[in-house]
């Protein structure tokens, strides 16, 4: 019998679902009879144009984006959204101005980009909790262009469980949506967003490939020094092929689309599905977390992350014993992001119920034999 893969718990790039590495593997020489790999197909050619729509398409079904929604295909990742978001949005009122709610590390690096190009104020920050909770009291300037959010905080591990209501905090602007590490792993309300943004190598596919959903009615406003390939309206126009996308990346977050419309789970099937399982996963874990001595979870109850959660260990020296003993059961790639140290276990679509459940089986052992 073939071994059974690793569960890996890295927060990105993350673990693809096993079915779609092997059928890209089966592919890999010749994509369906065409003589040719993916990667090496003009991108406008027959060939590729099916796969992009048909991803396209399944996308847009399984998220339900409303036709007024565009969706784009661009290379550049969450970072350099960070510069492209405000050279396309910031001139869509006088005065340029943009504000940011911090909610932990990656809020705060947009923050710092987009004041490169724009006029930000801070409507928020969560440092006084330490990023442990979600800031509240927004000051939200009646003339922003636009309001931006993260929804999930990959490294503090904090989740926007609903997304802000702008309207009801007395602000007409559009909401801005980080959404990373939140894409796909659960059901979106449109009517609260302007546009959401994320790179594909937390949940959809390899590294290089950025999904944008934006307004119809937001394109067209870039600043005079947007580059060409970044600017919205020109890539929406071109269907993604202003310049060559990131084909192979398309394809791979197309198999990904493809296997999260056949999978069901709880009675369910497509997003609703995976969302129910990351909620049953996220559970399982969090009281593990909670009911033991040894480890901790800091985040407030009510935004803690589905996707990723961070853990620290009680006693600092077990950290390198805790890594190595994870590795030995084929538990990868728990160790917490540098900023913050700790351990974090990343737990997007593709991580089983049967991975949470073997690291739960874990923690517990190793509590028992470090406690
Ligand atoms: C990973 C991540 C980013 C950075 O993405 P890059 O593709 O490395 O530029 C930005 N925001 C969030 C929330 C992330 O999780």
């Amino acid at each position: 019998m073939k071994k059974a893969r690793p569960f890996n718990f890295s927060a990105g790039p993350a673990a693809l679902p096993e079915e779609v590495l092997q059928q890209a593997a089966a592919e890999m020489l010749d994509w369906q009879g065409s003589g040719m790999s993916v990667m090496e197909m003009s991108h406008r050619g027959r060939e590729f144009i099916s796969i992009y729509e048909a991803a396209e398409a399944d996308l847009r079904e399984l998220l339900a984006v409303p036709r007024e929604f565009r969706i784009l295909f661009m290379q550049g990742g969450g970072l350099a959204e960070n510069a492209i978001v405000p050279l396309n949005l910031s001139g869509l009122k006088p005065g340029g101005k943009v504000d940011v709610v911090v909610s932990g590390s990656w809020s705060k690096k947009s923050a710092a980009e987009a004041r490169r190009y724009a006029d930000v104020s801070i409507a928020a920050d969560g440092a006084a909790s330490q990023y442990r909770s979600l800031p509240g009291n927004w000051q939200l300037r009646r003339d922003a262009a636009y309001v931006h959010i993260c929804s999930n905080e990959t490294i503090d591990g904090v989740e926007f469980h609903e997304l802000p209501d702008l309207k009801a905090l007395g602000s007409d602007a559009p909401l801005v949506v980080d959404c990373s590490s939140q894409q796909l792993s659960r059901t979106i309300d449109w009517s609260r967003v302007g546009l959401a943004f994320g790179g594909a190598q937390k949940n959809i596919g390899p590294a290089g490939l950025t999904l944008v959903f934006v307004r119809e009615e937001l394109l067209g406003h870039a600043l005079p020094i947007c580059p060409s390939a970044f600017d919205y309206k020109t890539v929406a126009e071109a269907q993604s092929m202003y310049n060559t996308p990131p084909t192979y990346g398309i394809y791979i977050a197309g198999l990904v689309f493809q296997w999260l419309k056949r999978f069901s789970y709880a009675g369910k099937t497509g997003v609703a599905a995976i969302e129910q399982r990351n909620i049953d996963k996220a559970k399982l874990l969090y009281a593990a977390l909670d009911g033991s001595a040894l480890y901790e979870n800091r985040v407030a109850a009510d935004c803690r992350s589905r996707m990723n959660i961070p853990f620290y260990l009680r006693e600092e020296r077990l950290n390198e014993a805790f890594l190595a003993g994870a590795k030995e059961r084929s538990l990868l790639q728990l160790k917490g992001h540098k900023s913050v140290g700790g351990m974090r276990a990343s737990i997007y679509n593709a991580m089983p119920l049967e991975g949470v459940q073997a690291l739960v089986d874990y923690l517990k052992d190793f509590e028992a034999s470090h406690g």
